[in-house]
């Protein structure tokens, strides 16, 4: 089998299925593939909690507030003109995603908008029962099924990009289900593979996040950048693991729950006064530094406390 498209799209998360509807809207014929379910083998269906996005909805907003804040947790190492294209448009598409049915949770007839670390006022919008990936995914997914300019196709496994001249001319898929090899030639092709968390020995991320569209391009002689931008929970496990809840992201829970991080010497090392704020690259940093300096627990982590702050006793479980 051969196949052919004005456009090739690479993976069908939330970005994938975006790229489809917009590369459809402007008139081109459209595959998109998956080596899963469409709309179900990424991030995007895991996610549970909360975009950020400037809508003012809360109180006053714009796009730059967002973008500054964004710089100033990405240390100024992040790339500002991504930064700006991401915060300045992100509006525009969660309400068009509102139009589309999404769900946003609303509050007094407007979409309701919450803190979150790093943020400087309540701007993270969500879809009630810790639901906001899936609800995404799904709303994606029925926009797809009514655009007839969008091929879908999951259980495709990409493997290499096809090159002529140096150019991308589409890629080479193996048929997951039958081992059968497939080349799709396309004018344009999109890498929306989505993260490589998986490659870590402990990761929150699903077995299709193994970082296959890095691979892809480098192998392809693109240039990789901000590699060192990968981002995880702090504490994203348990020791022992508990079935079920290992991993998970305990940090916004642990607010809600009242758990305090600890040391060794059984002292509360982050500074919260028990509110949500500690970004999560300062809580990674903070547990790490106590690792390093002798002071972290028997598996290499620390300790997740649920006991009232007085007795001050650590909980049976601890957080890495
Ligand atoms: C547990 C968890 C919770 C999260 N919570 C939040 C949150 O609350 N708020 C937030 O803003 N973000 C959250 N994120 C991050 C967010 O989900 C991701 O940044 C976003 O969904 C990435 O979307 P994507 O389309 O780029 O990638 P994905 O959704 O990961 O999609 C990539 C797709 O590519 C496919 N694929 C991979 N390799 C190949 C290949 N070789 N051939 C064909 N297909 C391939 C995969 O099967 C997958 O379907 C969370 C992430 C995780 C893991």
């Amino acid at each position: 089998m051969r196949l052919q498209t004005d456009v090739l799209i690479i993976g069908s998360g939330a970005a994938g299925m975006y790229a489809a509807l917009e590369a459809a809207r402007h008139g081109a014929r459209v595959m998109l593939v998956d080596r899963s379910l469409i709309g179900r083998g990424g991030a995007t269906v895991m996610a549970q909690m909360t975009v950020a996005v400037a809508l003012g909805e809360e109180q006053p907003d714009h796009w730059e507030h967002h973008l500054a804040d964004t710089l100033t947790a990405g240390r100024e190492l992040c790339d500002s003109a991504l930064s700006q294209l991401l915060c300045e448009e992100a509006p525009a598409c969660i309400r068009e995603m509102d139009a589309w049915g999404v769900g946003w949770a609303r509050k007094n007839g407007h979409i309701s908008q919450v803190q979150a670390p790093g943020h400087d006022r309540p701007r993270c919008v969500y879809v009630d029962f810790v639901n906001t990936g899936p609800a995404v995914s799904k709303t994606l997914r029925a926009r797809l099924q009514r655009t007839a300019e969008v091929q879908r196709t999951g259980d495709l496994l990409v493997t290499e990009l096809a090159l002529c001249d140096g150019a991308c001319v589409g890629a080479y898929a193996v048929h997951t289900a039958t081992g059968e090899s497939i080349p799709i030639a396309a004018k344009t092709t999109i890498i929306a593979t989505g993260g490589l968390t998986r490659i870590y020995a402990r990761n929150s991320a699903s077995i299709n996040m193994g970082g296959d569209g890095y691979a892809l391009a480098l192998r392809a002689g693109a240039e990789l950048i901000d590699m060192e931008f990968v981002q995880f929970f702090p504490i994203g496990h348990l020791a022992p693991r508990l079935v079920g809840m290992d991993p998970i992201m305990w940090d916004p829970f642990r607010y809600k729950l009242g758990g305090r991080l600890l040391n060794a010497e059984m002292r509360e090392f982050l500074q919260e006064d028990g509110r949500y704020v500690a970004a999560r690259d300062h809580a990674t940093y903070a547990i790490l530094k106590e690792v390093a300096e002798g002071r972290g627990s028997p598996h290499g982590g620390a300790w997740l406390s649920f006991r009232i702050a007085a007795s001050a006793n650590c909980a049976r479980h601890s957080a890495r």
